[in-house]
């Protein structure tokens, strides 16, 4: 598919570069495995090959400096069956597809430090093939988006950021890439989805994508950067999002997370004014989606994230706050109901507003 590309160009703040890429002895068995490594190792960066399938993983005992080093680090490695079993990922879609599990960015409320246990190093998977393999017997069988009403014709969608934000680490990986054109070419009513803070899709803009692939922006207004380190400025991420509409793809936001910190009206309200903006020029978003997400953590990534990121002027503090048990029985902490309310209705009405074709998925 050609890139028209007739609208405006941000260019990406950075690109990641890890100070170390670790390749498993198995992962070099996979051409895509060897093919990071080779990606990495053509861009300057020390490429370490191990002599069995165990990371060593000899980081400082420093906490913050070990953090540092993990979140520096790059293992290629390969994909157990258990991380390749797809699972249902409510409300965002059927099925969850991992391709890497970590990412090399530093948001204070990342909710994989509530989800991955050990240093934040990021481990792409190298048999990719074998996790495609996983797919088709999936479609039809989905039970979150499938069945709902107002999402069924999506048909069986396949969510790829659960455990990490695919395009931020593609520069090197390459692993989004081959799975939108794995969509592509799959005569299927499904739909794969991912969400990123990140805005370089050069790679993905010229790729036969088949209108099988949502691409959605991750953001939040220019006065909480301060909690995303490591990702692109939200204004790049808009401008990559129009740039994904120019080259066909479906489009979506994911406001995410709502911080209700003093003055967040104005904050969110610049932010969708500043959405509607960015995809003005793009030129069909009948289709474009909403999802809405409030900041929520859990005792167990608050304790991790407060390690992490001391000092954060990120509120996790009990106030305004209220306790949620999961279906799996776990302790969750989101706002209360007044402030839920509130935060819902302004959001609804200012989509409405600003961007009166957007669908909103759901509110969580
Ligand atoms: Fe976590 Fe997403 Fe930030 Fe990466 S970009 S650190 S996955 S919140």
């Amino acid at each position: 598919m050609a890139d028209a590309d007739p609208l405006p160009r941000l260019t990406p703040a950075r690109a990641w570069r890890p100070r170390r890429v670790l390749v498993t002895r198995s992962a070099l068995d996979w051409a895509h495995g060897r093919g990071i490594a080779e990606r990495a190792a053509a861009a300057g960066i020390d490429v370490v090959e191990l002599p069995t399938d165990r990371l060593a993983l000899a980081f400082p005992d420093d906490p913050r400096r070990a953090y540092a080093e993990a979140k520096a680090t790059l293992a290629v490695t390969v994909a157990p069956p258990s991380k390749r079993r797809l699972q249902p990922i409510a409300p965002s879609a059927d099925w969850r597809v991992d391709l890497a599990e970590g990412c090399p960015a530093h948001c204070g409320y990342c909710y994989l430090a509530g989800s991955l246990k050990g240093p934040p190093i990021t481990r792409a998977y190298a048999n990719l093939p074998e996790i495609l393999a996983e797919l088709p017997p999936r479609l039809g069988a989905g039970t979150i988006t499938s069945r709902s009403r107002s999402r069924a014709h999506e048909g069986t969608t396949f969510e790829a950021s659960c455990y990490t934000d695919p395009l931020g680490i593609e520069p090197l990986t390459g692993s989004l890439s081959a799975l939108v054109a794995w969509f592509g070419q799959w005569e299927a009513d499904a739909q794969l989805r991912f969400t990123s803070k990140f805005a370089d899709v050069a790679p993905l803009v010229g790729l036969d994508h088949g209108g099988r692939t949502r691409m959605r922006a991750s953001i939040n207004p220019v006065a909480y950067a301060r909690f995303e380190g490591g990702t692109d400025p939200v204004a790049a991420r808009l401008a990559a999002l129009a740039r994904m509409g120019g080259a066909g793809y479906r489009l979506g936001l994911t406001i995410a997370p709502i911080i209700a910190a003093a003055g967040w009206r104005e904050a969110y309200g610049a932010l969708i004014a500043d959405a509607a903006a960015a995809l003005m020029g793009v030129p069909d978003t009948a289709d474009l989606t909403v999802e809405l997400i409030t900041h929520r953590y859990t005792p167990g990534s608050k304790a991790v994230l407060e390690s992490w990121y001391p000092g954060s002027r990120l509120d996790m503090g009990a106030a305004g706050r209220t306790e949620k048990r999961t279906k799996f029985g776990s302790v969750k902490f989101v706002y209360d109901a007044a402030a839920m309310r509130e935060l819902r209705a302004f959001f609804e009405t200012e989509i409405a507003a600003r961007l009166p074709r957007a669908r909103i998925l759901y509110w969580t």
